[in-house]
């Protein structure tokens, strides 16, 4: 059984729709359990183990609950369909939005993108914070498997290191869904016009964002 959550308020965008993270898990059953458990693996991806006696209605609110946790678990697993092996960076590799080639050779790639994002995204998002007014409190950088940003109840930012492969546009709508998500923390009407404000073509820019998570290589995962 299959159950997501819809996202009434959420800060967690899911990469291909722009909506709030749905998260997907099924249910389990045990007649040992005493009590309820979140296990996360990659086959079967999230699982709440419940006792016999447990309410089933109970566990929406309960994983909702423990959405950063499991977010954060999620982003550990691999994505489906997507080897290390046989995906190994390339010598050099050109980044659209610093706009330069960077040697990629001998180090952990993951920091290293991690590392290139701290360096090169960070200032870049805070110059576009800078436009619009908005200030976070931080950008942080973050490998979320599923997310291109968040914006925390704190006025935290996080921007997936991924957005490195991203063209600047698309990267700016990111940046700007986030901030303006510091004054709606929905995606409401009210959500939408300020984006609009921002970014006159953000519904095509978000149309366009589902389909870049193409341009992401396997080795950056
Ligand atoms: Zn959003």
């Amino acid at each position: 059984m299959v159950n997501t959550i819809p996202g009434v308020f959420s800060p967690l965008d899911d990469f291909t729709t722009g909506k709030p993270a749905q998260i997907e898990y099924s249910v389990r059953v045990s007649p040992r359990a005493k009590r309820v458990t979140l296990k996360i693996s990659p086959p079967d991806g999230l699982v709440v183990v419940i006792p016999r006696a447990f309410k089933k209605d109970k566990v929406p609110a309960i994983v909702e609950d423990r959405r950063h946790w499991i977010e954060r678990a999620l982003s550990k697993v691999l994505p489906a369909g997507i080897s290390k092996e046989g995906a190994l960076p390339p010598g050099s590799f050109f980044f659209a939005l610093p706009g330069k080639s960077f040697g990629l050779a001998g180090d952990d790639i993951l920091l290293h993108l991690r590392a290139l994002a701290e360096d090169h995204l960070v200032p870049w998002a805070w110059k576009v914070a800078n436009e619009t007014g908005l200030r976070p409190e931080r950008f942080s950088i973050r490998n979320q498997k599923s997310l291109w940003g968040s914006c925390s109840s704190k006025n935290r930012i996080n921007l997936n290191q991924k957005l490195l492969f991203l063209e600047p546009h698309l990267v700016r709508y990111v940046v700007l869904h986030e901030l303006c998500h510091l004054e709606h923390r929905n995606h409401s009407a009210r959500f939408w016009t300020s984006l609009r404000d921002l970014d006159p073509f953000c519904c095509a820019h978000r149309r366009e964002l589902r389909a870049a998570q193409w341009a992401v290589p396997s080795w950056a995962y």
